[in-house]
């Protein structure tokens, strides 16, 4: 899944191809993608033809004014008063093609027997045409993300995005609030603190092993049980991590692609993400791994305490 160096890039590649653009016309293949208003989660998953048609309807001929992120959120807001917020989930993906580019292929890395495939394809679900030819599309094998129309004034009714956590770089974010959430949770383990998106907004299963490693905690310690040097640790090493993820185009892991299909570099950088078994590069400590919380954790049982 991507977490919050992935959707940052994928942001950052919107503004500097989508951003400016008109809207020709929208293709929406798979209607249960599509919903509008502020609306729940359950509501996302309504086969609804004419939710698909109005989206439709209201996107054409409207001006991308801008791209934000907030936790894995896009917020894209168009002319007229519209926001469309586009979450990922778990393999979605936003690949752009330039006006009069060749059709482009992309590949799906959890398709069975893993395939390159021309765009569109069977798991494109939703088609943007801008008025110069440009297209972005909306891959998505698994089908948990979505697209959600809204009104400017609906932004704060929407759920999700009440849910999370502060951004991570942001001025919110601080040693006092941080220290303040871990009191209100002694008794998990630190790893799954780490992913809960109301403690900080956007780190998942890989970035939180990466900032444990950097912190050197063991991801089964007890939140409540953390010395103040190791939770000043984790602080700083939350904005540093992700930071680092960013700066390397995130990790492409399953099916995460930059917005112009290149993959994220951030892999090669991985200190214990999904490496058990093999050697610490600090250390060289065979690295282990624990189940928490249904989540694998990997970590050098040396570097880390
Ligand atoms: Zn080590």
């Amino acid at each position: 899944m991507p977490e919050l160096p992935e959707v940052e890039t994928i942001k950052n590649g919107l503004l500097k191809t989508i951003k400016g653009r008109t809207i020709k016309s929208v293709e929406v293949r798979l209607p249960k993608i599509i919903s509008i208003g502020p609306a729940t989660v359950s509501n996302i998953r309504k086969n609804n033809k004419s939710k698909a048609r109005l989206f439709e309807d209201v996107l054409r001929g409207k001006k991308i004014e801008g791209i934000k992120r907030r936790a894995k959120m896009f917020i894209i807001s168009l002319s007229g008063g519209y926001d469309i917020l586009i979450h990922l989930k778990m393999t979605g993906q936003l690949i752009y093609s330039a006006p009069k580019e060749k059709p482009k292929t992309v590949k799906m890395f959890n398709a069975a027997n893993s395939r390159i495939l021309t765009l569109p394809h069977k798991y494109t679900h939703v088609i943007f045409y801008f008025t110069d030819g440009a297209r972005l599309y909306f891959n998505d094998l698994r089908q948990f993300g979505y697209l959600r129309l809204v009104k400017r004034g609906e932004l704060s009714e929407v759920r999700e995005l009440q849910q999370y956590g502060p951004e991570p770089f942001s001025k919110d974010f601080t040693m006092d609030y941080l220290a303040g959430k871990m009191k209100t949770r002694p008794r998990l383990s630190v790893k799954q603190f780490l992913v809960e998106p109301k403690v900080v907004a956007g780190v998942g299963n890989i970035y939180s092993d990466e900032i444990l490693y950097c912190a050197k905690v063991q991801p089964d310690r007890k939140v409540g049980g953390l010395k103040p040097a190791e939770k000043k640790a984790l602080f700083q090493c939350i904005p540093r991590i992700l930071k680092e993820g960013v700066a390397h185009h995130g990790s492409s892991v399953g099916d995460y692609f930059q917005v112009d299909g290149s993959e994220g570099t951030y892999g090669r950088i991985h200190r214990v993400y999904a490496k058990a078994g093999q050697l610490c590069r600090e250390c060289g400590t065979m690295i282990k791994s624990v189940k928490l919380g249904g989540r694998t954790s990997s970590y050098c049982p040396v570097c880390q305490k």
